[in-house]
Formats: structure tokens, C-alpha cells, sequence
């Protein structure tokens, strides 16, 4: 979609730190890391928030747990654990509205999230 940053990153129109790609998604490094490991997991399509993934995108899903679970690995935080957040339109924090899975670890995860 024009003007949206995560399709033209997942187009290499604007760089970006890429650690995953396969045909459906890109995985790169967040601009701005809460924690000492932090990725972003996007789908290359443009799907604008966690809601408007359709039925028929259910492989989609299966792709990002499969990336999970290759970068926590090859990240170094598969044993000591982690976390995967999908924020979600205004009161879910959303800022980039295009689907994306933040993976962050490192360090404990407090909980409640602010
Ligand atoms: P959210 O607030 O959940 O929509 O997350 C958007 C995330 O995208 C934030 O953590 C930003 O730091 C990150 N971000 C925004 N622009 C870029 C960029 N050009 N490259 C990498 N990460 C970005
Ligand atoms: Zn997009």
C-alpha cells in the first residue's frame, strides 16, 4: 500500500536491519529496541491490524510461529524465553498500522504492560 512504511520496507524501498525473510513475511530489527533483542515479524502483505487477517491467511500464521521459533533460536533467547506482542488499533498502543509481531527478550518482561 502507498505510504506505508512497513510495505516499503517489506519492498526494500527503506532499509532496514533484515534478519528473516521467506516469501510471505520479513523480519527485521525495530528502529527503536525495548529490549536488548527486539524484531519486528511482518507480513509483506498489507494487512492493517490483527483484525482484518481473513481466514484464508491462516498459513500466514503458521509462517510467523515458524519464524519465531527459527529467530528466538538463532536470537539466543529460545531457552531463556521471551515475549510476542501484537498491539492492536488505539488503546492496543498501535502506531504502524500494518500487521507486525514484536518479539523482544533479553531481559525479564514485566507484567502488567504499561
Ligand atoms: P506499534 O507501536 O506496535 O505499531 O509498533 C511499531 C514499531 O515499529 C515501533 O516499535 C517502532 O519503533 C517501529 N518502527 C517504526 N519505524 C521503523 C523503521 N523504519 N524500522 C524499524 N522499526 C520501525
Ligand atoms: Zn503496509
Amino acid at each position: 500500500m502507498a505510504d506505508c512504511i512497513f510495505c516499503k520496507i517489506a519492498a526494500k524501498e527503506i532499509p532496514s536491519q533484515l534478519v528473516y525473510e521467506d516469501e510471505e513475511l520479513v523480519a527485521f530489527k525495530d528502529i527503536n529496541p525495548q529490549a536488548p533483542v527486539h524484531v519486528l515479524i511482518v507480513p509483506k502483505k498489507h494487512i492493517p491490524h490483527l483484525l482484518a487477517l481473513d481466514p484464508a491467511d491462516a498459513d500466514l500464521l503458521k509462517r510467523v510461529h515458524a519464524a519465531i521459533s527459527k529467530l528466538t533460536r538463532e536470537l539466543g533467547i529460545a531457552d531463556s524465553g521471551f515475549r510476542v506482542v501484537v498491539n492492536t488499533l488505539k488503546d492496543g498502543g498501535q502506531t504502524v498500522p500494518h500487521l507486525h509481531f514484536h518479539v523482544l527478550g533479553g531481559r525479564f518482561m514485566n507484567w502488567p504492560p504499561g
